[in-house]
């Protein structure tokens, strides 16, 4: 009997999770193979959508599925947070006590916000990484009248890495629309000597900020908040005010990991090609936890789910596991409320934005509708 076990119900496990299910219905039928998914709550929650909740242009029922509904009928599913892995005796640990005995063991619980990490930043800033940041933002937004905002990112790597530029050309765009762009003075920040991390979507952005009259400030690396005196410290010595502060807070990968031996400096250590996990057998990682030189974003943990479902099933039916995941990476940009640019890229082949246009600011919006469909491993 090979046990699958997949901790993480986000779009990498709930993906990989899919295909298994279809790719090996025949030994599941057999009682060969069965495939269960651990995750920590019973709704399964679209991230991407909290850019739009900043701004009131969704609301929770767009953007939450129960779990269930989007798993295959072969997949089992148990609601119960991972605590620890015990890879000596292949068992994954939840809050309840309860011990999951695995043969292969996918690792995709994603990556956390953890704002604490920076002195002042939870009293002071907002963000809209998480669904109560982006809802209490939309709530600052509609109030505010005129100062200055900030949207300063403030830990690398961090989910999305196109977000920040996506949340202040829309800002761009929300305080025209509402004639209250003279009122504001928008300011991005960034830690490195430029805008962005990867240098080709840094080329393409830094004139479409300037275009717009915002104002970037690079090697900018935040050491704290004042809250009361309103004012962000940086570890080159300099401070910059603000009214309203957005701050992209630090990630991390969530704990139980770290206890259980599984990462190295943060993050869990993967092959690039073959997503396993490097010093520990039976374990694939995939998605915004893995240590991969790549976004943390959701169209690479789902492509990467192909590639991991792809090994797992040749390894049950004791093939080799011949796929590799190449660095694949898609990602549309909002270049305002109704206009948008894509990426798409891999580990050798650079990013190349191409003009922003109506048309592919509403593929987006489709995309957000048909991303059930992807979940369920569909398209
Ligand atoms: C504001 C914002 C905008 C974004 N926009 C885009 C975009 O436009 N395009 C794009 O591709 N990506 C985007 N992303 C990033 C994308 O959402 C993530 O990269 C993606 O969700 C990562 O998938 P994952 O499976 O690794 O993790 P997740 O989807 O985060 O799933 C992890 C799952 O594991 C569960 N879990 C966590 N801890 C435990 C535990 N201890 N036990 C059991 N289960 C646990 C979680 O509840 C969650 O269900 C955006 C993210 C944000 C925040």
């Amino acid at each position: 009997m090979h046990d699958i076990v997949i901790a993480g119900g986000g779009v990498g496990g709930t993906v990989v999770a899919n295909l298994l299910a279809e790719e090996l219905a025949p030994e599941i039928s057999l009682g060969k193979v069965r495939i269960r998914l651990i995750t920590d709550r019973p709704e399964h929650v679209y991230k991407p959508a909290f850019l739009y909740l900043a701004f009131g242009r969704t609301a929770p029922t767009a953007y939450r599925r129960p779990q269930r509904e989007l798993l295959h009928p072969r997949v089992e599913l148990v609601v119960d947070p991972v605590l620890a892995v015990d890879t000596s005796q292949r068992r994954v640990i939840g809050d309840s006590g309860q011990a999951y005995a695995y043969s292969r063991l996918v690792l995709a619980p994603g990556a956390q916000v953890v704002p604490e990490r920076t002195p002042g930043l939870a009293e002071a800033g907002e963000q809209f990484y998480t669904e109560e940041g982006a809802a209490r933002l939309y709530r600052r937004l509609e109030g505010f009248t005129g100062g200055s905002v900030v949207v300063s990112v403030i830990g690398v790597p961090h989910m999305c890495p196109v977000a920040p530029l996506e949340m202040i050309f829309m800002l761009d765009a929300f305080f025209r629309q509402r004639g209250r762009r003279d009122q504001v003075e928008l300011i991005y920040t960034y830690p490195i000597n430029r805008v962005h991390s990867n240098p080709a979507i840094a080329e393409w952005a830094a004139p479409e900020l300037e275009s717009r009259g915002i104002r970037t400030e690079t090697f900018f690396n935040v050491e704290r908040i004042d809250p009361q005196q309103k004012v962000i410290e940086t570890l080159e010595g300099t401070s910059l005010p603000f009214d309203l502060l957005i701050g992209i807070p630090e990630h991390a990968a969530p704990p139980f990991l770290e206890s259980s031996g599984l990462t190295d400096a943060g993050w869990v250590p993967t092959d690039r090609h073959t997503l396993r996990v490097k010093g520990h057998e039976g374990i694939y990682a995939l998605g915004d936890v893995t240590d991969l030189p790549v976004s943390k974003a959701g169209s690479v943990a789902h492509y990467q789910a192909a590639t991991v479902a792809a090994n797992l099933a040749a390894e049950v039916r004791g093939l080799p596991p011949a796929a590799r995941y190449q660095g694949k990476t898609f990602c549309f940009i909002e270049t305002g409320t109704d206009q948008a640019t894509f990426v798409e890229f891999d580990y050798d082949h650079p990013p190349r934005p191409v003009r922003p246009s109506r048309w592919i600011h509403w593929a987006k919006m489709a995309y957000n509708q048909s991303y059930w469909l992807t979940a369920r491993g569909v398209i």
